[in-house]
Order: structure tokens, then sequence, then C-alpha cells
């Protein structure tokens, strides 16, 4: 069977992203199931480069068919902030949400996008694929929820009344922007699996 590495140590990602691919005929991987402790410096200005940064590297390290993951939150009155740096915006995950509360105390402007580019890479013809999606929504005044991880509970979708993180796996993974990425990664992989 063919396999497929989903390069990253992030368990929510990877749970995310085998809860889409289950139906494909592969074997998916992630590093941790290769104990690949390896951190890489992604240091791309995209998510396109940072996606294939990852993708590149680990898909000729471990000669494996190769799906990494690069996503953060976009806040609109924040230029666009944290944007890349979405990881390393603070500390802890604790401090990040409270971060960007802090930055917009006072502020009624919160519309704020999640963006995932996931980048596809083929060692064997070192081809890359990109699939791309992005879902808008704004930043709630408080932390709500506790499902999903990171920013979650901080993006308040108008049109469910709820955060991302009051959502359940399965509503989350329909609608979001690793959802929405991997619906467009599923297109390609139906059509083209067989070449890949
Ligand atoms: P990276 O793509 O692993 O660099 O993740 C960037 C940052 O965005 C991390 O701090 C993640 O916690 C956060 N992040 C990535 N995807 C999501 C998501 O689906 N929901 C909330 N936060 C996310």
């Amino acid at each position: 069977m063919k396999q497929l590495l989903i390069c990253t140590q992030n368990k929510n990602k990877i749970k995310e992203i085998k809860n889409v691919l289950k139906s494909f005929e592969l074997e998916i991987l992630s590093l941790k199931d290769l104990n690949d402790c390896e951190e890489i410096d992604e240091g791309g200005k995209t998510f396109f480069e940072n996606a294939f940064i990852k993708a590149q590297y680990y898909g000729l390290k471990h000669n494996i068919l190769a799906l990494a993951d690069d996503s953060g939150l976009e806040v609109f009155s924040l230029g666009m902030k944290p944007g890349i740096h979405s990881h390393r915006y603070a500390k802890t995950t604790e401090e990040r949400n409270e971060k960007i509360l802090f930055e917009l105390k006072n502020k009624t402007e919160r519309k704020a996008q999640f963006r995932t580019v996931l980048a596809l890479f083929n060692p064997q013809t070192k081809q890359t694929s990109y699939f791309q999606g992005i879902i808008e929504g704004e930043i709630s005044y408080s932390l709500k929820g506790d499902g999903g991880f990171g920013y979650d509970p901080l993006f308040y979708l108008k049109s469910f009344n709820k955060t991302l993180a009051e959502l359940t796996l399965e509503e989350k993974i329909k609608i979001s922007h690793r959802g929405l990425a991997l619906k467009n990664l599923k297109e390609f992989l139906n059509e083209n699996l067989d070449y890949l």
C-alpha cells in the first residue's frame, strides 16, 4: 500500500488530517510513527514556503510521499499578524491567546481568518502540489470551548454562534481552513493517486 507521511508532531493536526484521508488506500504515517523528533527551521516568508520546506525536507529524508501543513491566524486590525509567526507569537498556547485578546482590547474591529497551506511533495519526481483553505471569523472577547487546539477558543463564527473550540472534530473539519485545504487535496488525490 502507498505510504503518505504527515510532516508534523502536532497530534491535533495529525488527528484532523487522518480523519479526512481515512477513505484512501493509503498507509498514513506521521513523524511520531517514525520517531522523528527533529524540528527544522522553517524560515520561509509565506505559508507556502514554510509548507514546502517541511514537505521537501521530510519527504527526501524518509523517501516517502510527504504532506506538510503550515497554518496560522491572521487578524485584520493587526495587519494580518500573527500570520506565519502564529506559533512563535508567545511561548505557550495560553500566552498566545492572551496576547491577541490584549492587543484587541477596546477594539470593535475584530475580523480574522485562519489559513492553511498544505504542500504535497513527491520525492521521486521532486514535484510539489499546494492546497489552500481559509475560514473567516472574528476574535471573540474571551476564550470559549475546550475542543480543538491553539487559537480555536478565540475564533468566533457568527453562523454557529460558537468558537471553533466549541465545535466537534467533525463539525470543525467540515468548515475549517484545514478541512477546506484537505477537501482540495482529496480531489487531487482522487485524480492523481495512481500517478504519484
Ligand atoms: P504551525 O502551522 O504548526 O506553524 O502552527 C502555527 C500556530 O497556529 C500554532 O501555534 C498552532 O497552535 C496554531 N494553529 C494551527 N492550526 C490551528 C487550528 O486549526 N486552530 C487553532 N490554532 C491553530
